[in-house]
């Protein structure tokens, strides 16, 4: 997202070292009380997406073998639709997932931490109304 200004002035930038430290922390985050983040939502595409949903679907705590997280609605369409997606965390602990674009027109989100893969269509910042945004991306 390099030489991109938008409307947000608190946008941070962070690099994980991989897919599953990145869903720790942001399950850490889900689960701090001390935490003003209820709802949290990622934006993604394609693979990335896919892989995200699996492993919040799939995460377990150390200490038990219950999963963290419950499926809410998920819309995922992995044979034509080639855009972002809205994957959230909502405060019940459900995951749901659904297009950013819906034939040419784009939603909005305003979870209170939305997460931005660096290699999104840079038009959603502008959709998304949170008061904090991170893009992320992976050390390679
Ligand atoms: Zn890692």
């Amino acid at each position: 997202m390099n030489n991109y200004t938008c409307k947000h002035n608190n946008v941070e930038v962070e690099d994980y070292c991989c897919i599953n430290h990145f869903l720790d922390a942001v399950i850490e985050e889900v689960f701090d009380t001390d935490s003003d983040f209820s709802s949290t939502t990622i934006i993604a595409s394609g693979e990335l997406a896919q892989d995200l949903i699996r492993l919040l679907l799939s995460a377990t705590m150390d200490d038990d073998d219950d999963f963290v997280f419950h499926m809410g609605m998920v819309d995922f369409d992995s044979v034509e639709y080639g855009q972002e997606y809205y994957i959230s965390i909502n405060t019940d602990h459900e995951v749901w997932c659904e297009p950013v674009c819906h034939d040419g027109i784009y939603y909005t989100d305003e979870a209170d931490h939305i997460y931005v893969y660096e290699d999104s269509d840079y038009k959603i910042l502008d959709k998304v109304g949170s008061d904090n945004i991170t893009i992320f991306g992976f050390e390679d």
